[in-house]
């Protein structure tokens, strides 16, 4: 049967359970679609699920694990009265008015109907499928500098890619680490030359190039990096204890592709605040950030969405 909301969550990391929590106090009695646990790198909660201690959400001085934080943040908005279900959204139709979605194992019918809809699907960062990498994730192997960069301080560490974000990441872990090795795919970067420049004169950055990761090593966190010269095909291991991932993220909007305005690199574009090019649809964190992608900005995009949501069912009069 068919249920309508005034107000439709879709994603429960940061983003989507800040915006929960928002609307629930509002008394706008959200429903919040989390996701379904697919894979590691697709789970309700977000990307947050996947890192260990967080010591840079202002609020916690001693730290807090991501999934302790997401689990705090998931028991805020349902004390206010947000309707949180672990599913997914298969469908989303926002050409109607009620917007219309339709969630894993419903019928024809549209599962939910809705006046507004905040998009918080985030994104995810693309990996390398390698043996070990899923295993040894949040074990030594990373996708992100600034949230894990401090626990590895004195290791030698291996960044994967060859763009702006690895050159970035292998910069700012030099703050930390005792050596950093980008292993790039290629002999030549395809970040801007001011970074390739900054790197190049970083001495504790050295290059692997055309180097291919072939497997990640370690049993219960990282011991090294098994990888293969892609021009001789020799292998050979790189004595590292931790990895960092950058090759790139996916905003995850699929369902929304063909509906609303994508930036080029396919993030939602929004205009002031949450704002996309469909009314009444609003987007917060990862899905239509590509800069900062911190839990907080997240949070605080989620904050926006909840609030730009709210007035603008106001001013329609719904
Ligand atoms: P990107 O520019 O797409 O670079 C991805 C890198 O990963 C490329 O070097 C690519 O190799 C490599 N790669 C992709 N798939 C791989 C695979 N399966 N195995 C091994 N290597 C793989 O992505 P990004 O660095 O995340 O940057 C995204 C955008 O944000 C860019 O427009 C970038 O300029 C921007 N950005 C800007 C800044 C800044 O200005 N401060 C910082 C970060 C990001 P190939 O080169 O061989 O394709």
């Amino acid at each position: 049967m068919t249920q309508h909301t005034r107000v439709l969550i879709v994603g429960s990391g940061p983003a989507g359970l800040t915006a929960a929590i928002y609307s629930a106090r509002a008394q706008l009695s959200p429903i919040v679609i989390e996701g379904e646990p697919s894979s590691t790198t697709d789970q309700p909660g977000g990307q947050l699920m996947l890192t260990t201690d967080i010591e840079n959400f202002p609020g916690f001085p001693d730290a807090i694990t991501g999934p302790e934080l997401m689990a705090n943040m998931r028991a805020q908005a349902v004390r206010f009265g947000a309707d949180l279900r672990v599913t997914k959204v298969q469908k989303l139709d926002a050409s109607r008015r009620p917007f219309c979605a339709w969630v894993t194992g419903d019928g024809e019918a549209p599962s939910i109907t809705a006046d507004a809809v905040i998009l918080a699907t985030g994104a995810r960062s693309t990996m390398l499928n390698v043996p070990g990498e899923e295993r040894l994730l949040s074990h030594g192997l990373s996708t992100c500098a600034t949230c894990d960069g401090f626990f590895f301080r004195g290791h030698d560490i291996a960044v994967v890619g060859g763009g702006d974000s690895a050159l970035e990441e292998a910069t700012f872990l030099t703050r930390f680490a005792k050596s950093v090795t980008v292993v790039h795919r290629r002999d030549s970067l395809r970040a801007s030359k001011i970074m390739q420049e900054r790197a190049f004169n970083n001495e504790k950055i050295h290059f692997a190039w055309n180097t291919q990761v072939t497997e990640v090593l370690g049993v219960d966190k990282v011991s090294g990096l098994a990888v293969k010269d892609t021009v001789t095909g020799v292998g050979r291991i790189l004595d590292v204890t931790g990895v960092f991932i950058s090759i790139g993220h996916i905003p995850n909007t699929t369902l929304v592709t063909d509906q609303v305005d994508l930036e080029e690199n396919g993030y939602v574009r929004t205009g002031l605040g949450s704002y996309t090019s469909i009314e009444g649809l609003f987007a917060a964190g990862d899905v239509q950030d590509h800069v900062y992608r911190q839990a907080v900005t997240s949070a605080g995009s989620g904050c926006i969405a909840a609030i730009d949501a709210e007035r603008w069912l106001e001013a329609q009069g719904y």
